[in-house]
């Protein structure tokens, strides 16, 4: 009995050294960056640029449907007009139509170049929303301090900010130690499949090999990330893939006064309720679980002991983090009924029921794996399972964080707020930006934007009252700016 009272404490005691050990091993959290040398930025001057291009209603309706290619025309004009050094430095292309390519030639060819990415497009607001607007989605207002619209989030910001700091950098005579492009795409509300996708084949094509691809899809966090008080930055490194699948239900159709034992609509609704009680498999693995090990110096004491120690908490995170929508999310492929359609009338029987269901891929997995395990959990001679359409997104490849890519994207973010101790995270993007496309032809590719996201600001993408602060939108045109003067730092 001593003995086993030994061992157990023993064993206690061992198993604490060692998950203290693990926290003391943590690196400290981020120092602030300090002062870096000032950019002064006219913010209110730049503002009124990108509300300027707010008033160009660039929508991507539906897929397939006619793209008004006025509006874009206009926007194209604008850059011409607003940016004239650019314009008269920068070598333009049309690609895919209506999609911008710009190259700004580097006083070294031989280096590997820069990409920024940013996209023209912004999705349409809905007539029954219109009312809920402070200030009209396409007005372009300048109102208490914030720049009011469709797109100052999404993503125009991205695109008027890079064209700022480019701007301002060929003002004050910076020549570029190496080419950057800037690619703006007009179609990513769409899957950027004519944009994005014809720029990259593009650059691919002449042999462009990319040494940093920056675009939209991360930024500042706060309060949003449960662990980290206070702001943090996150960086995507991946994005999870995309496909929906059409769920066929066929039986007897005919009188609804004698229904068969099984039914299309039956058999439909029990396929969806399987698809939901079955959940893919989640783990803490990928960029989420990078995202963890990064938060760690920055938790509080508990969450530190829990987060340096995965190897035994991994479950009672993961539990954890199932409880909420988003924490789910990041650790598996996602399954979301989104449509139903069945019958014609309440006294006849459907001989056709179908459900479309949406999936968000986790890396890992492909959209054939996915399309096969839904198979086998419906599993139901009466229903077919088949893509919805052409549409199957793998997840992207995963970036690398230990390269000095990722180094200099971080430190340019610190040094944005220099007295903060900024934790900069990586993540997983759920959602899906134009970056895909370079996902085969670089592990360099990162996204983020340095705007500041409460809890209830991210509803405002693709939401109502769409905003950015005039402040931190200089902060973003000064994001850029730094980014450029810092390409000299990375490698051949
Ligand atoms: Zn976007």
């Amino acid at each position: 009995m001593k003995k086993i009272l030994f061992v157990l404490v023993f064993g206690v005691v061992a198993l604490g050294a060692v998950l203290v050990t693990n926290v003391v091993r943590l690196p400290a959290p981020p120092a602030a960056a300090g002062e870096a040398e000032a950019i002064t930025i006219d913010a209110e001057q730049a503002a009124s640029r990108l509300a300027r291009s707010v008033r160009l209603a660039t929508i991507s309706y539906a897929s397939g449907a006619p793209i008004d290619t006025v509006a874009f025309r206009a926007f194209h004009a604008l850059v011409a007009t607003e940016f004239p050094r650019l314009h008269a430095t920068l070598q333009r292309e049309l690609v895919g139509g209506l999609s911008l390519l710009y190259t700004w030639r580097g006083s070294d060819s031989s280096q590997a170049p820069v990409v920024l990415m940013g996209h023209m497009d912004v999705v349409p607001v809905p007539a029954a929303n219109l009312a809920e607007w402070t200030h009209p989605p396409f007005g372009g207002v300048i109102a208490d301090g914030y720049v009011w619209g469709r797109g100052t989030l999404d993503d125009k910001t991205t695109v008027l900010a890079t064209l700022e700091a480019v701007e301002r950098l060929i003002e004050s005579g910076y020549v570029p130690p190496r080419t950057v492009y800037l690619m703006f795409g007009h179609d990513e509300e769409n899957g950027g499949r004519f944009g994005a996708r014809a720029i990259v084949d593009t650059l691919v094509a002449r042999g462009v090999r990319p040494a940093l691809v920056v675009d939209e899809g991360g930024f500042l966090a706060s309060g949003v990330i449960p662990g980290v008080e206070g702001r943090a930055a996150i960086v995507g490194i991946a994005e999870k893939g995309y496909v929906s699948f059409r769920l066929t239900a066929s039986a007897n159709g005919g009188h609804s006064s004698m229904p068969p034992s099984r039914t299309a609509v039956g058999a439909l609704s029990r396929a969806v309720m399987a698809l939901e009680a079955n959940p893919f498999p989640a783990s803490i693995d990928g960029p989420t679980r990078g995202m963890l090990e990064a938060m760690a110096p920055s938790a509080s004491f508990g969450q530190r002991v829990a987060l340096a120690n995965l190897w035994l908490t991994a479950s009672v995170v993961e539990r954890a983090m199932l409880g909420s929508p988003l924490g789910a999310a990041l650790l598996r492929t996602t399954t979301a009924p989104t449509m139903l359609e069945a019958g014609v009338k309440d006294n006849v029987l459907p001989p056709v029921a179908e459900a479309i269901v949406n999936f968000r891929i986790r890396p890992g997995e492909t959209h054939e794996s996915v399309l096969a395990r839904v198979r086998e959990i419906v599993n139901d001679s009466l229903i077919s399972v088949d893509y919805m359409d052409s549409v199957r997104v793998n997840p992207s490849p995963v970036s690398s964080v230990d390269s000095p890519a990722y180094a200099l994207v971080a430190s340019t973010i610190r040094s944005l707020v220099p007295a903060e101790q900024l934790p900069v995270l990586p993540y997983l993007v759920m959602g899906g930006t134009d970056a895909k496309y370079w996902g085969a032809h670089t592990d360099k590719a990162f996204r983020f934007l340095p705007v500041p996201l409460g809890d209830g600001d991210q509803a405002r993408i693709h939401g109502v009252n769409e905003r950015i602060r005039v402040e931190d939108y200089g902060v973003a045109v000064g994001f850029f700016t730094r980014l450029l003067r810092g390409i000299d730092q990375l490698p051949d």
